[in-house]
């Protein structure tokens, strides 16, 4: 009963017929009486606060103001008319604006009363003026101040225009509690409001609409915030508890001669302690029945190769094959290359396949492959082709996640009976809070801890215009045998521009580092990757000195002696590429640079990039930022925009809410997988409706 009600159109709504329901429908997506309950005010305003004039300031939103009206006039200008009225208080005068229902507006305003005006102010040819006020005679606004937070709901320039202004959505949430008469039913259980000494559902919304003082409404605030958050911790969760329950793995129950050899006898450094705890927390999954599926993050450098190594050992020796999948050639050729050297003697059969294996070396990789005496491959998507047959994959290792869709990753796991486990190796951090909303159904590690004695990258912004120097601090580190890369932008939009900025540049260095004390490589999007692998090549081996490059070297390549990374037009690349590429330098033991060049006109988000590029090189650092100044959409694709569509929790502030509702539900549901114990009837209960009226809470993806 109580749940069709809210399930009733926004239509049959007291005031609002057919066209407000269209508009209500269009601009904010409120088609039922829950749509508009879920419609949380983005902000409050204190309505007891009144400016006055002389205190304006350029950066006000809404502001409130008592005075009065002293002149009325209207304008003309180039296109239409617009109503202009001298408003007064005592300490100045200002202008109210209108560009529309200049009638009704000069016919009903009252000269010398006393009005509160409401509305956003601009500085505007040497006066603030306020267009569109929301205005009450001050005697009216006195009675019907109800309370000191005046809710501000989201709204579009559309709705305003129509008239639906923020008090007339504020009279339609008064309506809609008069009709629901207070009946929303209770959607925590009783432990969970006990334990958190949350209010209840009634208290929260009736609080969070109409709060009666500041401290109520953060309690409101708070308990919604908690809901919204533990329903979506609790589905992900589930479907992670599901999916452990239904798919099966192998379960890898010894660690036995090839780990402990390696281990004991040929770990060519002591393992950093977050590399102890990820192995640690791999063991356990593979120790399970369940098929492990981990997501692994760990910024460039930190090491995540030898933890993928030590798995797959795991898997051998419980006697299963293992692979490893890089998206490059080049990387598959830098993994191949620093395993086998790492199990040199540990008497392993290793093999790299790739698109460019000849037919004679495939055919052996196949057979072996499905004989069994092959134990690790590595290589590209090459992998993937149907010819390419397991005896028994265990265990299967990606790196640099995003290059795979997620079609092929589970192509790889129909090779077998049971799919094998899966690691996914990324260098790109997801911040934790949006880690956990997302990937909630994925296990994660972090390696959050670089290996000892890394020196950090020295990185600084230079504008253009000290691009002398900058050369002379190029030639000064090759003289000392180092290698420089120099980067330039390329974004599909401007793909032709970026290219022509990229050959503009390649002359101009060309020029000023001429042959035969300097040799350049290039090496961009178009060219074939056989003559791209040449110049790769020739860099790697110090034939060259400066390697000018588009984005393309990017992802892991691993060049030691390359010590400064020079960024072109930095601020047109995000923050996670410029980490990344920064990334490139600082493998080897020498002092390694990164020089970010910029025009003068920043924007003040490219600033910040810039700076915090500057001030730090802790990848989870950079990603919150990112993710505060691109907000989670933007930084996590659309795809799954769906479930950080969130109603009244914010990703970025509630956080330790967060991690709370988390905990909680996970309790939960490790106590009672099913939610059939009497005290958790209400959380059942509002589960399910979550799941059948989808539009209810958008976050149900
Ligand atoms: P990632 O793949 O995470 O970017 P790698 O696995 O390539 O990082 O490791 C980067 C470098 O650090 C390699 O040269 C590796 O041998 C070295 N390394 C990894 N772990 C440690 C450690 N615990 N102590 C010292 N060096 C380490
Ligand atoms: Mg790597």
């Amino acid at each position: 009963m109580i749940s069709n009600f809210f399930q009733t159109p926004i239509d049959y709504l007291k005031g609002v017929g057919p066209s407000r329901a269209d508009l209500l429908k269009k601009e904010l997506g409120i088609h039922t009486f829950q749509d508009l309950l879920n419609l949380f005010p983005n902000r409050y305003l204190d309505r007891t606060q009144y400016y006055k004039i002389d205190q304006l300031q350029k950066t006000n939103t809404e502001v409130q103001i008592i005075g009065n009206i002293i002149h009325i006039n209207t304008v003309q200008q180039k296109r239409g008319k617009r109503l202009v009225a001298i408003f007064q208080d005592e300490s100045g005068k200002m202008e109210l604006v209108w560009f529309r229902a200049h009638k009704w507006i000069k016919d009903n305003l009252i000269l010398g009363e006393s009005y509160v005006i409401f509305g956003k102010v601009n500085w505007y040819n040497g006066i603030y003026s306020m267009p569109h006020p929301e205005m009450e005679l001050q005697t009216e606004h006195e009675k019907s101040l109800r309370s000191a937070m005046q809710p501000i709901y989201p709204s579009t320039e559309k709705l305003v225009s129509k008239g639906i202004t923020n008090r007339v959505i504020n009279n339609l949430m008064e309506q809609l509690f008069l009709e629901s008469k207070n009946s929303f039913s209770e959607t925590l259980s009783k432990p969970l409001l006990e334990q958190l000494k949350l209010l209840t559902k009634s208290d929260a919304l009736f609080n969070v609409y109409f709060p009666k003082n500041l401290k109520l409404l953060a309690r409101a605030q708070y308990r919604l915030k908690f809901e919204e958050l533990f329903y979506i911790q609790l589905q992900l969760l589930r479907k992670n508890l599901l999916h452990k329950a239904k798919i099966k793995g192998y379960p890898f129950t010894k660690v036995g001669h090839f780990f402990n050899t390696f281990f004991n006898e040929y770990l060519p450094f002591e393992l950093t302690n977050a590399q102890k705890r990820v192995i640690k927390e791999i063991r356990n999954d593979l120790g399970s029945k369940a098929q492990m599926n981990r997501l692994l993050q760990g910024d460039v450098g930190s090491g995540k190769t030898i933890v993928a190594l030590m798995s797959m050992l795991i898997a051998i020796d419980n006697g299963f094959q293992a692979c490893l999948m890089a998206p490059t050639e080049i990387l598959s050729v830098q993994h191949f290359n620093r395993l086998k050297l790492l199990c040199n003697n540990l008497n392993i059969s290793i093999s790299l396949l790739t698109g460019s294996t000849n037919t004679s070396s495939r055919k052996k990789i196949h057979k072996s492959l499905e004989n069994g005496e092959l134990q690790i491959l590595i290589g590209t998507h090459a992998l993937l082709e149907d010819t390419v047959k397991f005896k028994n994959l265990g265990f299967a290792v990606i790196d640099e996640q995003h290059r795979f869709g997620v079609a092929q990753r589970s192509k790889l796991w129909h090779k077998n009976d049971y799919p094998p486990h899966v690691l996914v190796m990324t260098a790109t951090p997801i911040p934790r809070t949006l880690a956990m909303s997302v990937y909630g159904d994925l296990d994660i590690s972090i390696i959050d801890e670089l290996p000892p004695g890394r020196k950090e990258v020295k990185t600084v912004h230079r504008y253009d215009s000290n691009r002398l120097k900058v050369f002379r601090f190029i030639k000064d580190e090759i003289s000392k045998g180092r290698q420089v890369y120099i980067v330039y932008p390329l974004i599909q939009e401007s793909e032709a521009l970026d290219y022509k900025d990229l050959m503009d540049g390649y002359e101009s260095i060309s020029r000023e580092f001429q042959l035969p004390d300097y040799q350049i490589s290039i090496v961009h999007g178009k060219m074939k990757s056989k003559d791209k692998e040449f110049e790769m090549d020739r860099f790697k081996k110090g034939e060259t000195q400066i390697m000018v490059a588009t984005t393309v070297i990017e992802v892991g390549v691993d060049i030691p002696n390359a010590s400064v990374m020079i960024i072109e037009s930095a601020e047109r690349f995000g923050l996670s590429q410029l980490h990344q590429l920064r990334g490139r330098v600082g493998r080897g033991a020498d002092q390694s640079y990164c020089i970010l060049m910029t025009s003068h006109k920043l924007t003040f988000d490219a600033r910040t990039r810039l700076e915090t590029m500057v001030k730090t090189s802790d990848g989870f650092e950079i990603a919150e930022v990112d993710l505060r100044l691109r907000g989670p959409g933007d930084l996590m694709g659309t795809q799954q925009s769906g479930v950080l569509n969130l109603r009244i929790a914010d990703i970025i502030k509630d956080h330790e809410i967060l991690k709370l509702a988390r905990s909680y539900a996970l309790e939960i549901l490790k106590n009672d997988p099913s939610l059939s114990l009497p005290e958790n009837l209400p959380i059942k209960n509002t589960y399910i409706q979550l799941t059948k009226y989808k539009n209810i809470w958008n976050y149900i993806s």
